[in-house]
């Protein structure tokens, strides 16, 4: 899932700046679950607004609603009648949602309350850990399940940098060492011989540098019958 963490509250009062209605747009899909955007957090954050704009003077009016999807046109178009009634919208979606927000209703500012962070696994209840990098060119068939990119702190592709000890990275010891990992596994499935052969470099051309990346499905655009 998408993984972000709420900004501190001097942030967003720094970011809302003389706003004095506030729209707080939370999101019920990956933000939720990770109890940094939804329904409860808005409410949460909310009220602190309320209650640290009023001690400071400068009260805000704060309201509060959270859609089920802030990165699909159909669940914000319904709070388009609404936003002309607000300064600014503090959204507490992953940054796509910020973005929805602002490129479907560009007459009003939307602006992050959250940090995203990753594209993680709940590993156990509070804790979230990287597992992808969406790189574009998926090596997971080849590292049997575990992203060298995402887990490797130096992304390696083929084996150890030399520096793993007892199984763990050498940059970090709470990081158990990828490398460590991918052979634990080759090893559970007998099939060592397959990390030796080298790698050719990787397909970087469909990963995050070059500007943004682009996915289009004919078969399932709508287009008009002839
Ligand atoms: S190899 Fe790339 S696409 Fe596959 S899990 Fe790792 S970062 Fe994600
Ligand atoms: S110790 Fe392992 S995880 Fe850390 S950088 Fe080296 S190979 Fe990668």
């Amino acid at each position: 899932m998408i993984v972000g963490e709420q900004k501190s509250l001097e942030e967003i009062l720094g970011l809302l700046g003389d706003a004095k209605k506030v729209l707080v747009a939370g999101c019920g899909t990956c933000v939720t679950v990770c109890f940094a955007g939804g329904e409860k957090e808005v409410g949460i954050l909310s009220s602190a607004l309320r209650m640290k704009s009023e001690l400071d003077g400068h009260p805000i009016a704060v309201d509060e609603v959270t859609v089920q999807r802030q990165c699909e046109w159909e669940y914000i178009d319904p709070l388009k009648e609404r936003l002309a009634e607000y300064d600014v919208v503090l959204s507490l979606a992953c940054g796509i949602g910020v973005q929805a927000m602002n490129e479907r209703f560009p007459n009003i500012i939307t602006l992050p309350g959250i940090n995203t962070t990753s594209l993680s696994l709940p590993v156990e209840q509070g804790v979230w850990e990287e597992r992808c990098q969406a790189c574009g060119d998926c090596v997971l068939g080849i590292t049997f399940g575990i992203c060298p990119i995402a887990r490797c702190s130096k992304q390696l592709m083929n084996g150890p940098c030399g520096g793993s000890q007892n199984g763990v990275c050498e940059v970090d010891p709470s990081i158990p060492c990828a490398w460590q990992l991918i052979w634990d596994r080759a090893n559970m499935f007998g099939q060592m011989e397959r990390l030796l052969e080298v790698q050719p470099p990787k397909n970087w051309g469909q990963s995050r540098d070059g500007g943004p990346r682009k996915i289009v499905r004919e078969d399932l655009r709508l287009t008009e019958r002839e």
